[in-house]
Parts: C-alpha cells; structure tokens; sequence
C-alpha cells in the first residue's frame, strides 16, 4: 500500500464530487477522480482552483458506469472510494432502464472493482429519495435514515428507483460479499449552494428553466434542501469517521416549495421577477392536467405534501452544521447571476 494512497472519488465532474475533491485536497489527500471522458479533466481543475485548491494533487482515470473497464484501475492502492457518479436526468427517460442499469450496475462494478483492490471503505451518493417513498407510512411521519422507498410503487420516477435499487444492491452486497469494504451512505435532499460553472448539476438547471419564464405556474410541491458544501463535508467526514461505517446519513436541513425557490429569484434578482412562477396550481388542476401530461404525473405522490425529516444523525454522528434551505438557495442563485447563467 502507498504511504499516501489517493481517494478515489467517481463522477469527478459532477457537483457533489467537486466540493467533494476540494475537501478532501483541503485535508492533505490526494484524488483520483474518474470520468467518463477526459474532456472534462480541464473543467474540474479549474473548478478546484476557484475553490482555492492545487488541481495538481488530482489525477483522473476514464471509467463508464455501463462497462467494466478502468475500475480496477481507478480503485487501485486505495482505502477509499466515493462513489458519487450516477445518472441524473432533467427529463425522465421513456425506458426507465436508461437510467436504472447505469445506477444499479455501476454501483456494483464500483463495489467488486473496491473488494478485488482491498479497499477498506465506500462512502457511496444515494439520496432521500430511497428514503422517502416506502409503500405505507402513517400521517404526520417523521422520516429518517431508517425508512427505506419501495421501489415496486408504481408511481415513482425512473430516478427514485435508480437510487433507491442502486442503494439496496450495495448493501446487499457488503452483507453477502467475502472482503467487501465497509459502506457508508450519504442521503442528501435536493442540492443548492454555489454552482461552480455552466457543467449545471440538475437541481441548478432548474434556476435555469425558471429564469426562461416557462413555468407561469407550478404545483404545490415541496422538497428538503441541502446545501453542496454540506453535502460535501458530509461525504468527507462520512469517509473518515470510524463509526459511521454500516450507516446512512440523511443530508437536509428545512424545506423549500417550487413557489418559494421562484420568490427567492425575485428577491435575489428583480430582473427576473417576471419570469418566476406567480402562483400555484390547485392540486385538483395537477391531477386533471396528469392525465393527459405524462410529465405531470411525476409530482403527483408529492401534491401538497411536505415531508417532516430528521437529520439527527448527521448532525451529531458526523458533527455537521447544515446550511438553511434559504442560505443554500441564495447560494446557488448568486452563483449562477455571477456565471451569468440566468
Ligand atoms: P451531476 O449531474 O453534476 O453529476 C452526476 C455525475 O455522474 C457526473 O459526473 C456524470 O458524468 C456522472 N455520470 C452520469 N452517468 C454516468 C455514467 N454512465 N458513467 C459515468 N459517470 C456518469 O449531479 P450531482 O453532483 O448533483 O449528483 C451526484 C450524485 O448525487 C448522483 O449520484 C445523484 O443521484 C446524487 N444526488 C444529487 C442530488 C441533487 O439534488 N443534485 C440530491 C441527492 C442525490 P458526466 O459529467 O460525464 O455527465
């Protein structure tokens, strides 16, 4: 084993994997980050200097999450591996295996390539939506890290299956598997915080679709909100404390409605306050109009809901001071007006 052996983050180029790498080069260690393509290699070394780090202390190694090659490479001589990568669509695919088989599969070929390299731990990037969706819970439930979606509701997202069956494998796997490294996983809610270039993750794409003025209107639907660097830290401290090995952390501090984020918009940037959305549907509307857009139906098991969380356990089994939804919003907001994105 090297005397400083580099942790392995996949996905380099996403958001969550650049704050990531960032904290972990803050911390003295080294990265080897993979990518799908090294078009990208440029993009995260100057994502990396704007967040004040050396990019030279990160070394990349191509590997798709849909084939087995450059795995075993980019997990070799390492103690641990975040596994951040995974597909994540604005628009739901038609084939909901599009996104499924990369998730599931490259999750598992990430898990074998760390067992057969004597990796001791995965800190793998899953989601509250394996949280959220379990098939019965009572009124007024307070969700947490033990609560488990089941991936057989039929109204669930290709999304919420992907990570919530790519979550499951890997925990079936550390249990079944001889020499399997320890695991730990992050649950973060929808991401916000600074955005470091136009590479937009999903949730920021979101800002930029507002900003276009197509949604006049949106339902009433709410989610909890993390802030990146949070989540970031989250993935660090997850990857360093001993005992957060065989557990879940759920990554979220308050809540935010499609609504509010537009009036934060407006409030942040009046230019834009035409654009936002102005009111929100009747839920009965969202359900008539489900009917003919297949979009729409999307939100319907969230209509109106807003889902009472604890994130307990992050706070004090990884020591986490999480940023307000509306800090983590305002972020991400000034952070796209400065790359002139919306
Ligand atoms: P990004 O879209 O910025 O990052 C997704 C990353 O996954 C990119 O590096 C992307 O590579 C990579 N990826 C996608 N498909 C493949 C593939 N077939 N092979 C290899 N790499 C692939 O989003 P985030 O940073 O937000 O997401 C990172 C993780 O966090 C994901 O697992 C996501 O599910 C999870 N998450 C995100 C939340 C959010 O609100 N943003 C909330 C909860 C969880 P490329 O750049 O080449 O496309």
């Amino acid at each position: 084993m090297a005397a400083n052996p580099p942790v392995v983050v996949t996905g380099a180029s996403g958001l969550i994997a650049k704050y990531t790498i960032a904290e972990f080069l803050r911390r003295g260690f080294a990265v080897r980050g993979t990518l799908r393509s090294m078009d990208k290699a440029d993009e995260v070394r100057r994502a990396l200097a704007k967040l004040g780090c050396d990019p030279e202390k990160v070394s990349f190694i191509v590997a798709d999450l849909s084939g087995d090659g450059g795995w075993d490479e980019a997990v070799a001589g390492s103690e641990i591996v975040v596994h951040t990568a995974s597909p994540f669509p604005i628009a739901q695919p038609n084939d909901p295996e599009e996104v499924i088989r990369p998730a599931v599969d490259g999750t598992l070929r990430v898990l074998r390539a760390a067992t057969r390299g004597a990796v001791g731990r995965v800190v793998l990037t899953s989601s509250t939506v394996a949280i959220f969706y379990p098939s019965d819970v009572p009124k007024g439930h307070v969700y947490s890290e033990a609560d488990v979606t089941d991936e057989t509701r039929r109204d669930l997202t290709p999304y919420i299956k992907s990570k919530t069956i790519a979550e499951k494998a890997a925990w079936d796997f550390i249990e079944s598997e001889p020499g399997a490294p320890a695991l730990v996983v992050i649950n973060p809610s929808f991401v916000q915080g600074p955005a470091l270039d136009g590479d937009l993750s999903t949730s920021h794409e979101l800002y930029r679709v507002m900003a276009r003025g197509v949604y006049p209107a949106v339902p009433r639907i709410s989610f909890p909100v993390a802030d990146v660097r949070d989540v970031a830290a989250a993935h660090v401290k997850g990857a360093l404390t001993p005992e957060a090995e065989g557990n879940r952390y759920l990554i979220g501090e308050g809540q935010m409605s499609l609504y509010g984020l537009g009036r934060i918009v407006a409030r942040e940037l009046p230019d834009l306050a035409s654009k936002v959305p102005k009111f929100e549907l009747p839920d009965f509307a969202v359900r008539a109009l489900a009917t003919v857009d297949k979009r729409m139906r999307t939100v319907l098991p969230e209509l109106g809901e807003q889902k009472a969380y604890s994130n307990e356990n992050a706070k004090k089994g990884l020591g986490l001071d999480l940023r307000p939804a509306d800090e983590a919003a305002t972020a991400a907001i000034r952070s796209l007006r400065e790359l002139k994105l919306i």
